[in-house]
C-alpha cells in the first residue's frame, strides 16, 4: 500500500523519483482490482475530498515546501490529479467488463433453462369417469330425486350381514348361487363372524336400518365379487345398485311404481316394465323384473334375443324374517314393509354402451377408456 513520503529534499530530480514511484504504486494498485466493491475503495483511497492521497499530497508535499518552489510542486500534483482521475477510470472500465462477462454467462445458463411462454402447455389430461360409474351415478340420481339417500358399507363383510341377516341361512343352498371369496385364516372364528367379499350390495341394508329407525329410503351403489371365471358376462368383480324403502303400509305397487319411474327416467318414458316371479332369500315375494327392449323398442333384436324385453333387475318385498333381525331397532314387521331391489350395473353398461365383453371395463385399456372421454 503506497504512503505518501515526507520530501525533505525539494531537488528536481528528488520530485522526479518520488513522482515515478507515486505512479508505479497507483499502476500497480489499479492492475489489483477485480471487483466492483475493490474498485471503490481504490477510487475513494486516491481521490476522496477529505483524505484521499491526491488531498495528502497538498499537505505532505506542497503545504512544508519552501516558499520559492511551491509554484513547482503545485504544479507537479496538479499534473498528477488528471493522471490518477485516468487510472480510475480504467479500473471502473475493467470492472465492468469483468461483469459484463460474467453476466453473459449467466446469460447462456438462463438461455437453457429459458422458458417459452408462448409455446402450448403440455397438455395433462383430465380424467373421465369410468363408464360402469358413470352408469351407477345415473341409477343412483333418479333415486335421489325421488328421495332416496345414498348409503355405503364395507366391501370385506362377516357372514352375518353379507348371508345370516339377509335369511341365508347356514348351509342354506341359497348360498351356492353366490360363490364366494372368502378371506383367509378365518376358521377360529364362530361362522357368523368370518369374513369374505361381499357377494352383493345387501348387507348395506341391514347395516343402514341398525343405524335408523324407519322409514328408510336408501339407494346403495357399490363393488361386489363372485367366485366366478372371467368370460363375456362374468366377472369376480362386478357392481350393483341396491334400494331399500321401508315405512308402514308399503306395498308391491308402491315397488312396481317406483321402478316403473326409475326405468322411464333412466331409459325414456316410452319404456315398459313387467314383472316375473323369482326367488330371493331376503324378499317374499320375489321378482324379476323385464324392460321393453330400449334398443328395438320391443320389436325384436340381437341385444334382446329377439324378445322384446331385457331382464334389468330382482326385487321383492322384504321378507319377514329379514326385519326379525334388525326388530330392536324398531324394524316390527307386523306394522311395517318395505320392498328390496337390486341391479347389476356392469350388464347395464355392457348394454348402454354396446361393449362386447365385461373384461374391457376392468383391464384398465386407455384405448378403450378413451372412447368415453
Ligand atoms: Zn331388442
Amino acid at each position: 500500500m503506497y504512503i505518501v513520503p515526507k520530501l525533505d529534499d525539494y531537488s528536481p530530480e528528488a520530485l522526479d523519483r518520488a513522482v515515478t514511484e507515486l505512479r508505479q504504486a497507483l499502476s500497480r494498485e489499479e492492475a489489483s482490482i477485480s471487483s466492483q466493491s475493490e474498485w471503490k475503495e481504490f477510487r475513494d483511497r486516491w481521490l476522496a475530498r477529505k483524505n484521499g492521497i491526491l488531498t495528502q499530497l497538498n499537505n505532505v508535499w506542497l503545504k512544508p515546501s519552501p516558499p520559492d518552489l511551491k509554484r513547482t510542486v503545485g504544479q507537479v500534483i496538479n499534473a498528477l490529479h488528471p493522471e490518477i482521475e485516468h487510472f480510475v477510470m480504467n479500473g471502473q472500465s475493467r470492472v465492468e467488463d469483468i461483469r459484463t462477462v460474467l453476466g453473459s454467462l449467466s446469460k447462456d445458463i438462463l438461455a437453457s433453462e429459458r422458458l417459452d411462454i408462448t409455446l402450448p402447455g403440455i397438455r395433462r389430461p383430465i380424467g373421465v369417469k369410468h363408464p360402469v360409474l358413470r352408469v351407477m351415478d345415473e341409477i343412483v340420481a333418479v333415486f335421489k330425486a325421488m328421495g332416496y339417500s345414498v348409503g355405503k358399507g364395507p366391501e370385506v363383510e362377516t357372514d352375518y350381514y353379507n348371508f345370516e341377516s339377509l335369511n341365508f341361512p347356514p348351509n342354506h343352498p341359497a348360498r351356492d348361487t353366490q360363490d364366494t371369496l372368502f378371506i383367509a385364516g378365518q376358521e377360529g372364528k364362530p361362522a357368523r363372524d368370518r369374513l369374505m367379499l361381499r357377494t352383493h350390495t345387501s348387507p348395506v341394508q341391514i347395516r343402514t336400518m341398525e343405524q335408523q329407525p324407519p322409514p328408510v329410503r336408501i339407494i346403495i351403489p357399490g363393488k361386489v365379487h363372485r367366485n366366478d371365471p372371467l368370460d363375456a358376462t362374468h366377472s369376480p368383480v362386478f357392481h350393483q345398485v341396491e334400494g331399500l324403502a321401508v315405512d308402514t303400509n308399503i306395498t308391491f305397487c308402491d315397488l312396481k311404481g317406483t321402478l316403473d319411474h326409475a326405468m322411464k327416467a333412466l331409459f325414456g318414458s316410452s319404456v315398459k316394465t313387467r314383472f316375473y316371479p323369482s326367488f330371493f332369500p331376503f324378499t317374499e315375494p320375489s321378482a324379476d323384473m323385464q324392460v321393453s327392449c330400449i334398443f328395438c323398442g320391443g320389436k325384436g333384436c340381437r341385444k334382446c334375443k329377439f324378445s322384446g324385453w331385457i331382464e334389468l333387475l330382482g326385487c321383492g318385498m322384504v321378507d319377514p324374517n329379514v326385519f326379525e333381525f334388525v326388530k330392536q331397532y324398531g324394524y316390527d314387521s307386523s306394522k311395517i314393509s318395505g320392498f328390496a331391489f337390486g341391479m347389476g350395473v356392469d350388464r347395464l353398461a355392457l348394454l348402454k354402451y354396446e361393449v362386447e365383453g365385461i373384461q374391457m371395463f376392468f383391464e384398465g385399456d386407455v384405448r378403450f377408456l378413451e372412447q368415453f372421454a
